[in-house]
């Protein structure tokens, strides 16, 4: 319950000319958030913005609840120690993504950090009291700040130093129990967008600096969106644009269906490659395929062509080759790559593979810049066709665009959006637990770390989302279950003494029938009410004016269609 008249309330004529993104305008001039200090990134949260975030938090907890995740609340100042432990205190620190602090001078100082992330502190928590495979499944979440020191914070609430965050994190004994979790939390993330009234895509990404193994993001479309995301509705394919894979779409280049190529025994050049298959160079550099092929009398792979990372150029990938001419893979090496027994590999069974090079460090392959091992390998087979080697068509690993054909439905394309990214899920697996030592006793008893799943939610970006989805030009529009209050009440004129008189009468029946009502009782125009009230974006508006004397009062959709009248006994009724 809220009565204007005794609220601290502004809303601005004029957005501050800083101010590019919509929801970053409409969130300012409607009152919701002010900038501290003028500092980039640093905003306070008004009434009406606490409200909005804790009804996006409520929606968030009841359907991390209803998963079986636990609320806790984690330590935001974080001794360096622990993000030493993990590995991450020289990357968070040297891209000076973590605002680092001292407690006190010279030696003795200790360092701290503030979270950026919490993956070291909860398992700090978590490892103390964890023993025993039985404890496991679990999984502790929290909403809180995080802190970032974002070299580029913009948009508002979009991109804070400070910020909102739901963080999650789960344990496992087993990669089937992670995975479970991870479907769950698929499904509780997209029924929490769908409650907040949000148009998304979950797509496939990166894992990023966070790392593990595999991992979704949830986009909300709009134009000013950092991420690009290639999807194909016919296929039901998504992913961010990092991540994206196509099959080469050239059909002149690579031929509609499968393309064949002749085994010969000797590394081919790009250029000899590109000549060979009749594109241009910059189509081979573009698409990196690292293919290896025996021949047929040499038991030795000849690798015909590379695909790297998607930041490679042709200096890089002749260097490469160069590498690779030094050190050609043997057949128990490339069985190992593909993950078969030597000797399966030959004429007459699948023989070759197109393996996918990671940005990893040198595991199986030595001397060589980006090299790969069993876990990174992505590998498609190929057959002996008449011409020669027959590989399936290829997927375009890393360089997939918009226009690209979709590896799962053939004659669709690929389209892109923009996005931003709401909320973001990843399986981690041992990557923390394992230099953390977040150790349980196995059902034989022998140590293993438990396998992690991490899920986060940007509590405070969301509702930004949603403004630069839903608003006009009057201003914002909530969807009902996000919106500071369901129903603003207006007396037109409360000088009326009938108007005034009636208004505290619904505003109390409305407050006590759980509607969350706003009562504007300021002695104000109805036209500056009518004003603000479409700026804040409430939904409902409820206005008691001149046919109050003939029983009416007129309510009104916020972006609906024309107000209407109805009578006061029944706009209860009306209203639910
Ligand atoms: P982005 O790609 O936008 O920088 P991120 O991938 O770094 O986000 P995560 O580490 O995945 O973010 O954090 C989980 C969620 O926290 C994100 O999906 C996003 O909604 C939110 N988030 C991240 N950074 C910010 C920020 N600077 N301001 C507001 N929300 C943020
Ligand atoms: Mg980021
Ligand atoms: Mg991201
Ligand atoms: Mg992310």
């Amino acid at each position: 319950m809220t009565r204007l008249s005794s609220s601290f309330f502004f809303t601005l004529r004029e957005a501050p000319a800083e101010a590019v993104a919509v929801s970053h305008k409409l969130l300012l001039r409607a009152g919701y958030i002010r900038p501290l200090a003028g500092t980039a990134g640093l905003y306070a949260y008004g009434p009406l913005m606490q409200r909005v975030l804790q009804k996006v938090g409520r929606i968030v907890r009841e359907e991390m609840d209803a998963t079986g995740a636990q609320e806790a609340l984690f330590c935001q100042l974080q001794p360096a120690e622990i993000w030493k432990e993990s590995g991450r205190w020289t990357v968070y620190t040297q891209d000076g993504t973590m605002f680092t602090l001292k407690d006190g001078q010279g030696e003795q100082a200790r360092e701290y950090g503030l979270g950026p992330t919490h993956e070291e502190a909860v398992c700090d928590f978590v490892r103390a009291s964890l023993n025993s495979y039985k404890q496991l499944p679990f999984h502790l979440y929290q909403v809180q700040t995080k802190f970032r020191n974002e070299k580029r914070p913009r948009f508002g609430l979009m991109r804070g130093r400070e910020f909102i965050m739901k963080d999650g994190y789960s344990f496992h004994a087993t990669p089937e129990s992670l995975d479970e979790t991870y479907r769950a939390m698929y499904r509780a993330y997209t029924n929490m967008f769908r409650r907040c009234g949000l148009d998304f895509r979950a797509v496939e990404a990166d894992s990023g600096a966070i790392g593990g193994s595999g991992s979704h993001e949830f986009m909300a479309l709009c134009d000013i969106g950092e991420d690009t995301i290639l999807y194909c509705d016919a296929a039901g394919y998504a992913a961010n644009v990092e991540k994206a894979v196509s099959l080469v779409s050239d059909p002149e280049a690579i031929g509609s269906g499968s393309y064949a190529v002749k085994p010969t025994p000797g590394i081919r050049t790009v250029e000899q490659q590109a000549a060979m298959l009749g594109v241009p160079i910059s189509r081979i550099v573009k698409n990196i395929v690292y293919v290896a092929l025996y021949a047929e009398a040499d038991p030795r792979p000849v690798l015909v062509s590379i695909r790297g990372d998607r930041h490679i150029n042709e200096t890089k990938l002749k260097n490469r080759l160069d590498c690779l001419d030094v050190r050609l893979a043997t057949e128990v090496e490339l069985a190992a790559w593909v993950g078969v027994k030597p000797g399966f590999v030959g004429p007459d069974a699948p023989i070759a593979g197109v393996i996918r090079l990671a940005d990893r460090s040198v595991d199986g392959l030595t001397d060589f810049s980006t090299g790969c091992n069993q876990d990174d390998v992505q590998c498609v087979w190929a057959n002996w066709g008449e011409n020669g080697l027959v590989l399936p068509e290829v997927t375009d690993l890393d360089t997939a665009q918009a226009g690209d054909r979709c590896h799962l439905a053939p004659e669709a394309a690929l389209q892109s959006a923009r996005g931003v990214e709401l909320g973001h899920i990843f399986k981690l697996g041992a990557k923390y637990s394992r230099p953390m030592q977040v150790l349980f006793a196995d059902e034989a008893g022998e140590l293993q770390p438990a396998l992690m799943g991490c899920y986060g939610v940007g509590v405070s970006r969301l509702p930004a989302a949603v403004v630069e989805q839903s608003h006009d030009n009057d201003g914002i529009l909530w969807p009902i279950a996000i919106a500071p209050y369901q129903l603003v009440l207006v007396p037109a004129n409360v000088a009326v003494e009938a108007q005034r008189q009636a208004a505290e009468e619904l505003y109390r029946t409305l407050s006590a029938a759980g509607i969350d009502t706003l009562l504007d009782d300021r002695p104000e125009r109805a036209g500056v009410k009518f004003k603000d009230a479409d700026l804040i974006g409430i939904p409902l508006r409820v206005t008691l004016g001149r046919d109050l004397e003939a029983g009416l009062v007129e309510i009104k959709v916020r972006g609906g269609g024309e107000a209407q009248k109805v009578p006061l006994a029944e706009a209860l009724a009306q209203i639910k």
